[in-house]
Formats: structure tokens, sequence, C-alpha cells
């Protein structure tokens, strides 16, 4: 079919190999930095009870001395019984953030907090978080009985026996106690990794790309049940993920890293309804940039006017969300359509207005033809996202 997707790369900004973003008029400039000065946000989180269980400061690992560190300045706040996301593109320093959490790796410079004591250089042993690995780690001579009751080897054999039941039970797997890993599907075993973190009752797990391994059906099945799963057990969790979607069904709070730092710290919808650069706006989820003239809550922009989330004065860059887009068919209509995908539960659709390209995602109703005119209306509020947005607040 005629999909112009491929080219039409000003939905995802962040996709440019130099870093550029690319505006709806085609022209290109230096994307705003990783981390624009008080923008990040790094709200609370909202079920928080107490003070925070971990606090990461400044967290920096340089693996080659010249290069740009792998992790430049890392500081989050994790509460207690919270599951939060590290969500970020394929190198951005997750892994190493979380490995410097586990003990795993030691960092150039911060510090790691838990429950007010420094354990910045304690080793993995005796820090108390749990750590399940991508590919599981289980013991595929041993079944899954043995694989949870491994960890307990401190505890009386009764003790630890009943702890194994105890966790058998909490995953659901008690009739499948004497399998071994290799009897089990993915999401099984993925159950039995996290039974064995959980029964040392840790009160932090770290989970990296925990269901890559899954089928995406499974996937999505086993990320409802690992999130209930850790909140029964009462446990925090850290999961990294390059999966945007992943991180908006599964976390209380996302933190939303770039190029070694965190770009922004908020709820599933804050980041997605108040993204602070393009960057953000266009990694989770897609995001149209448009550029107007704003003045207050109201804006100027080739698309018409617009209503803004804040308030500011003077040239913008804007945020549209396919979904913010209507397409009315009109016969003189001001815009074309040139593509579109039909997905069951909605469609896609790409429009073209003189040399700008919009990506529009619509109910699965109406159907438009390709090359029908349309006119088009922005039918929310949008977010203003340029890097220096502090300086163009209206009073
Ligand atoms: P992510 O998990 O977000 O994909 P990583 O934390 O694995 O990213 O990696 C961040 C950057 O650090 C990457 O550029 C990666 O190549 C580099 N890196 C990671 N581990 C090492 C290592 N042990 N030695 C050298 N470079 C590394
Ligand atoms: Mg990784």
């Amino acid at each position: 079919m005629d999909n112009p997707a491929s080219n039409d790369v000003r939905t995802t900004p962040s996709d440019r190999a130099d870093g550029r973003a690319i505006l709806d008029d085609g022209e290109t400039r230096p994307a705003a930095p990783a981390c624009p000065a008080g923008l990040i946000g790094g709200a609370a989180y909202a079920g928080a009870s107490g003070p925070p269980l971990m606090i990461i400061e400044g967290l920096k690992r340089i693996f080659r001395p010249g290069e740009r560190p792998a992790v430049n300045g890392v500081t989050i706040d994790v509460y207690e019984g919270e599951l939060l996301a590290l969500l970020g593109p394929s190198g951005c320093g997750k892994t190493t953030t979380l490995r410097m959490i586990g003990g795993f790796e030691q960092p150039d410079a911060g510090r790691i907090l838990m429950r007010g004591t420094d354990i910045t250089h304690l080793p993995p042993e005796k820090r108390g978080i749990g750590f399940v690995f991508q590919d599981y780690a289980l013991f595929p001579h041993l079944d899954v009985f043995e694989n949870i009751r491994f960890g307990l080897h401190n505890l009386p054999r009764k003790q630890a026996e009943a702890r194994v039941r105890e966790m058998l039970e909490l995953v659901g797997l008690s009739d499948l106690s004497r399998r071994k890993p290799h009897e089990l599907s993915g999401g099984q075993q993925q159950r039995v990794a996290l039974a064995r973190t959980l029964a040392l009752a840790p009160p932090l797990v770290l989970l990296d790309e925990p269901f890559s391994n899954l089928d995406a059906a499974m996937r999505v099945e086993t990320r409802q049940e690992v999130r209930a799963l850790l909140k029964e057990a009462g446990s925090a969790g850290i999961l990294v993920t390059h999966d945007q979607e992943e991180a908006l069904a599964l976390a209380d709070r996302i933190v939303v890293m770039e190029a070694g730092k965190v770009c922004q710290v908020g709820t599933p919808d804050e980041i997605y309804r108040n993204p602070v650069s393009s960057f953000v706006a266009s990694f989770i989820g897609r995001s149209n940039i448009i550029t107007g003239k704003a003045q207050g809550l109201g804006a100027e922009t080739p698309f018409g006017r617009v209503e803004l989330s804040k308030a500011v004065n003077g040239t913008v860059d804007l945020a549209v969300r396919p979904e913010q887009i209507l397409l009315e068919p009109h016969a003189e209509g001001e815009a074309e359509v040139i593509g579109r995908e039909y997905r069951g539960h909605d469609q896609l659709y790409w429009v073209k207005k003189g040399e700008r390209r919009l990506l529009v995602i619509s109910g699965p109703a109406e159907q438009i033809e390709i090359g029908a005119r349309v006119n088009l209306r922005v039918c929310d509020c949008v977010v203003p996202i340029n890097q220096d947005i502090q300086a163009l607040i209206a009073e």
C-alpha cells in the first residue's frame, strides 16, 4: 500500500542518527539537549507513604576516558512499593544504571542511599536488593522448587521449604514445582525467577528488560502478573525497558533517559500529556512537531489556532499527538490524504498540506480514501516543548 511512513520522519525526530529534530516545515535544527535545565519534572510518587526507599544522586559511569559517560549524573528517588520504569532507547545507559544500583558496576561519581544508609560501595549480596536477570538465570538441572529454595540456604530446612511453598502459591506454580526449567514456558520461567527473588523479601527488585524473551501476547499477560506480584509482595521495583508501551502500561512512574541523562520523571499520564522535549514527545507515543506563534493560552499555527497546555509568548514548537487531529473530508480541503493504515481499533493517516506532512490517528468507523481532500482541526490542548520554554512563560 501507499505508506509514506518510512520517509515521514517528522513524527519521530529522535530517529535521526545525527540527533537533529525534523520539523513540520522539513527544516532541521539541532535537537534540544538531552536534559534541558529546569524541565525534568521529577514529580514525587503520589502513592508514597514515607521517605524514599532509595535515593540515587548524580550517578555517573565512564567506561573509556575521554568518551561520553554511559551514565551522566542520574538522580532518582524510589519509594517503598513503587514500580518505576527506566525507559529510553538502546544504549542510553539504562542497564548500566541498574547494574550500579545492584552493585554489579561501580560508579565513577554519585551515591546511592537505601533507607538512609550509603550502599554505593557495598557488594551486591550485602545490599538486600533482588535482581531478575534478562535470561532468568535459572539452574537448568534443578527443578522449580529447588531453584526457588536456592537462595534460602541460610534458613532452617523446614522454614525454607515453607517459604518456597508460599512463593509457589504466590506465582501460581504449585502444581509445577517438580518441573525443570526447560519443561516450562517462557512466562512460567519468568515467574520462577521472580519467585526466587521475592522469596528473600527484598524491599527492591531490579528487572532488566524482563519481558524481552516472551512473545507479544505473553508479554502483555506477564507484565500485569509481574506488577501484581511485586505489589502483593510489597517490594518496590525498578524495571528497565526500551518499550514505551510497556512502561506506560506497567509503571507507577517513568524515568525517561536519553544519552546517559534523565530527561523527565513522571507518571505515565504526565509523561504522555506533558512531554518536556521533542525527544520525550516522540519517544513516548508519537507526535507531530509543528511551529506556532503563541500568545498566552493560544497559538496560531499552519493548521489554524490551537489551545496550549500552558501560557507562553513567542515562537513555539508544539507536540501535537496524532489522536489530537481531526480529519474533516471536504472537496476543497486544505490537505490531502497520502497514506492510510487500517489497524482494526483505529486507523493511521498521513496527510500532506503544502510541503508539510502530519500523522493522524482516527477511529475505525469512517474511512477516508487516499487522495481525498480534508480539513484539519486540532481538537485538544497541545504542549509547547521548546528547550528554552521557561523564558517564554507568559506572566
Ligand atoms: P541500555 O541498557 O540503555 O541499552 P547500556 O547501559 O547497556 O545501555 O549502555 C550504555 C552505553 O555504555 C552504551 O554506549 C554501551 O555501549 C556502553 N557500555 C555498556 N557496558 C559497557 C562496558 N562494560 N564497557 C564499555 N562500554 C559499555
Ligand atoms: Mg540494556
